[in-house]
């Protein structure tokens, strides 16, 4: 329903979203996994059962950067060249986010310059160009040799590579093929999502690799959650218009704020929803917007599984864009096939 008419012979209005309060959007806290190595992780224990599948998201701790942390404060596990980080450093933690999800620091990392596009890449490893840098020996040319090509979603069914999407703020999603044994990893934005990156990545595992909706198994990573994700008008008729779903993913959200709750007079304002500076605000569920994509494409619901945690929630665990405003390292989503 997009519209409901009120009396009879009154015009037709579109249905307002429900007001909810930040605290009623809460995502649920993640429960993290200390790698052997130290480095925190998120994982779907459900996973456990598939020997052959690597997985993990990272967090921003348990690594040896300094670019965004306070001084005195542990190393941090920023996985970007950011300008801001020093490359070796970001290296280093590629290596131990590696290591902590195969047990071997050197294992392949496939990365691709992210641009908020639906576009998707098929790396091979051997094809990848492998680009050494003067800095790094050994081991390190493999973490140097990655980030050649642009895409947004990257698949494979080659064992030995980790695929990674980077992220802070946006909405990482891994998806596996049970049976054929394929991975594909996907880097949502609001921009990505309404493109449908994740819903034609799945469309492409099918045309490419011959994978059956309901043998996918899906994991939504951590991003952005609705309690803070607050988007302006230009993003509310993007979902709109691209999605019949499109006002379902987006809530009106009231401050909890004591005094504007006392005296909501002194708060009133003329401007539009998203507006103003004073709420209420159009908040975006990306979340949700990317499991909706899993369903469409026939992912089983009960095979999507959402690790949970809000990156601008948390600031301690994650990288946020928004949280940091644009000051933030990235964190990285990795998924494999472990060599037999
Ligand atoms: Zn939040």
């Amino acid at each position: 329903m997009r519209s409901r008419r009120g009396n009879a012979g009154k015009i037709a209005r579109p249905v307002r979203p429900d007001p909810v309060t930040p605290e009623e959007l809460a995502v649920a806290a993640p429960d993290v996994f200390i790698a052997p190595n130290g480095v925190h992780l998120l994982q779907i224990p459900a996973w456990d059962d598939l020997p052959w599948l690597w997985h993990g998201f990272s967090t921003r701790k348990g690594g040896v950067s300094r670019a965004y942390c306070a001084d005195g404060t542990p190393g941090e596990l920023d996985l970007g060249f950011t300008d801001a980080d020093d490359r070796d450093l970001v290296a280093a933690n590629r290596r131990l986010l590696a290591e902590s999800v195969t047990g071997d620091p050197t294992t392949q990392l496939i990365t691709v310059r992210q641009f908020h596009s639906n576009l998707v890449v098929f790396p091979r490893g051997t094809n990848v160009q492998r680009k050494r840098s003067p800095k790094a020996s050994g081991v390190a040319s493999d973490i140097f040799a990655t980030h050649v090509c642009k895409g947004d979603g990257l698949i494979t069914a080659q064992p030995g590579l980790l695929l990674a999407i980077q992220t802070a703020d946006c909405i990482p999603v891994l998806v596996a093929d049970r049976k054929q044994r394929v991975v594909a990893a996907f880097h949502a934005g609001w921009r990505g999502t309404v493109q449908r990156i994740v819903e034609s990545g799945v469309g492409r595992m099918r045309l490419e690799f011959g994978s059956k909706p309901g043998d996918l198994i899906a994991a939504i990573g951590p991003g952005i959650g609705a309690c803070c994700y607050a988007i302006g008008e230009e993003v509310l008729s993007a979902f709109e218009s691209q999605f019949i779903y499109g006002r379902e993913l987006i809530r009106e959200v009231y401050d909890t704020d004591q005094v504007r709750t006392k005296y909501p007079m002194l708060f009133l304002t003329q401007r539009a929803p998203g507006h103003s500076s004073i709420g209420p605000n159009l908040h975006l569920d990306l979340i949700e917007a990317n499991r909706r994509q899993l369903l469409d494409a026939g992912v089983p619901p009960r095979a999507i599984h959402a690790v949970g945690g809000c990156t601008s929630c948390r600031p301690d665990l994650f990288f946020s864009h928004r949280a940091s405003r644009g000051h933030a390292g990235r964190m990285m989503s990795v998924i494999g096939i472990r060599p037999r």
